[in-house]
C-alpha cells in the first residue's frame, strides 16, 4: 500500500530545544516509518520577520539539519530540503494570492496571536510578506502533494486556511490539488524553565538539544520551584514546581513518584532535586549531543542530505506545477516546464 505523504518543516532561526523535541521531533521520528515524510527548512518563511538579517537565517540552516539528524530523523526515510531552492513554491504562492482575501488573512487566529506576541498592529507595521505567510505555507504543502500535516492545535487555523485555498483552486480550475488533513500532535507544548507557557530563545528559558552538560546544569539550577518552600523540611507542592514538571519528562516512573512523595513530605532539598534532574537530562540528551558533535566535524554529511533531499523535492514540485499550469491555462508552447 502506498504511504501517505507528510509535509512539515521549521524556520531556520535558531537551534532546536526540548520543547521542539517533545512537541514535534519525537513525532516525526515515529511518523517517518508510517508515512512518506518531507521536511522543509523554511528559509523563505524565516525571512518574513528576519528579512534584514539574512545571515541569521543562512547560518541556522545547517544547525537545524544537525538537530534533525541528531534526534533520529533518518534521511533514508525522510526527505529534508531547502524551501528557497524550490522556486515552484514561490510561483504557486502568487497564484494562490488571488484566492484569499486580505480580510481572511487578518482574521486567521494563528496570525493574530503571532502579531500580538510581536506587538505588531494591523495597518501599521505589518508587511505584505508576513500577512501572506499562511498562503506561502499552503503552497509549501500542496506543491509537494502533502496529504497530512502534523501540527499542534495552535497551528490548526493555518491548515484550515490551506484547505480553503485548495478547495477554491479546485472549484475554479478542476480537481488538481490534494486537500491536506491535520495530524494533531499528542504532545503538548512544553513550558519554559521559568514557568512560561512557551519555551523560546527570546524568553531565555530553553534547554537546547545541543547544550553542554555544564549549560544544562546551570539552566536547571535556575528553574522555578515551589515559591512557598524556604527550608528543606517545608512541605512542598511539586504541582507548582518546574523541576517536578521536567522530572515527568526525563525521570523514570518510580523515581518520579519518589521525587513527588519526598517533596510533599519535606524530605527532599530543592538543590539535590535539581542536580538529579540535570543529570537525567544530560543522560537523556547524551546520544543526540554525541551525534551532533560527529556531524559538526563532518559538514559534508549535512550538505549531501540537503542536496539530495532538495533535488528529490524539486522533481516532485515540477511534476505538480506542470499539472497546475495546465489547469490554469498557463501551459504555453507545450511542455516548456518539463
Ligand atoms: Fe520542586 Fe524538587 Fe523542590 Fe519539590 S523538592 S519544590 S519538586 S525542586
Amino acid at each position: 500500500m502506498e504511504k501517505k505523504r507528510i509535509v512539515t518543516g521549521d524556520r531556520p532561526t535558531g537551534k532546536l530545544h526540548i520543547g521542539h523535541y517533545f512537541g514535534s521531533l519525537i513525532n516525526r521520528v515515529k511518523l517517518q516509518d508510517e508515512y512518506e515524510q518531507f521536511i522543509l527548512v523554511a528559509d523563505v518563511q524565516a525571512l518574513t520577520d528576519n528579512f534584514d538579517n539574512p545571515e541569521k537565517v543562512r547560518n541556522n540552516v545547517r544547525e537545524l539539519v544537525m538537530d534533525y539528524l541528531s534526534c533520529g530523523i533518518d534521511p533514508e526515510k525522510t526527505t529534508i530540503y531547502i524551501q528557497s531552492m524550490i522556486p515552484e513554491t514561490t510561483e504557486l504562492t502568487i497564484y494562490y494570492s488571488n484566492l484569499v482575501t486580505v480580510a481572511r488573512l487578518e482574521r486567521n487566529p494563528t496570525v493574530k496571536t503571532e502579531l500580538a506576541q510581536k506587538k505588531h498592529v494591523f495597518g501599521e507595521n505589518i508587511t505584505y510578506g508576513f500577512l501572506g505567510y499562511p498562503v506561502n505555507q499552503a503552497a509549501d504543502i500542496t506543491i509537494l502533494g502533502g496529504e497530512v500535516v502534523p501540527a499542534g492545535e495552535d497551528q490548526e487555523p493555518l491548515i484550515e486556511q490551506c484547505r480553503e485555498i485548495v478547495r477554491k483552486f479546485n472549484s475554479i480550475y478542476g480537481d488538481v490539488l490534494k486537500e491536506p488533513e491535520i495530524y494533531l500532535s499528542e504532545n503538548k507544548r512544553i513550558k519554559g524553565l521559568d514557568g512560561n507557557d512557551k519555551m523560546g530563545k527570546s524568553l531565555g528559558n530553553a534547554i537546547y538539544l545541543s547544550d553542554t552538560p555544564e549549560e544544562i546544569t546551570r539552566k536547571v539550577m535556575s528553574a522555578v520551584t515551589d515559591p512557598n518552600r524556604i527550608k528543606k523540611d517545608d512541605l512542598g507542592n511539586p504541582d507548582v514546581c518546574m523541576v517536578a514538571y521536567y522530572h515527568k519528562l526525563f525521570t523514570g516512573k518510580e523515581d518520579l513518584q519518589k521525587v513527588c512523595e519526598e517533596c510533599r513530605a519535606g524530605k527532599r532539598g530543592c538543590v539535590a532535586c535539581k542536580k538529579e534532574l540535570a543529570q537525567n537530562i544530560i543522560e537523556y540528551l547524551r546520544p543526540m549531543r554525541e551525534k551532533r558533535e560527529y556531524l559538526e566535524a563532518h559538514p559534508e554529511i549535512i550538505d549531501k542530505v540537503l542536496l539530495e533531499g532538495t533535488a528529490k523535492a524539486k522533481k516532485e514540485a515540477e511534476k505538480i506545477m506542470k499539472k497546475i499550469k495546465q489547469a490554469m491555462k498557463l501551459d504555453y508552447f507545450g511542455n516548456i516546464n518539463k
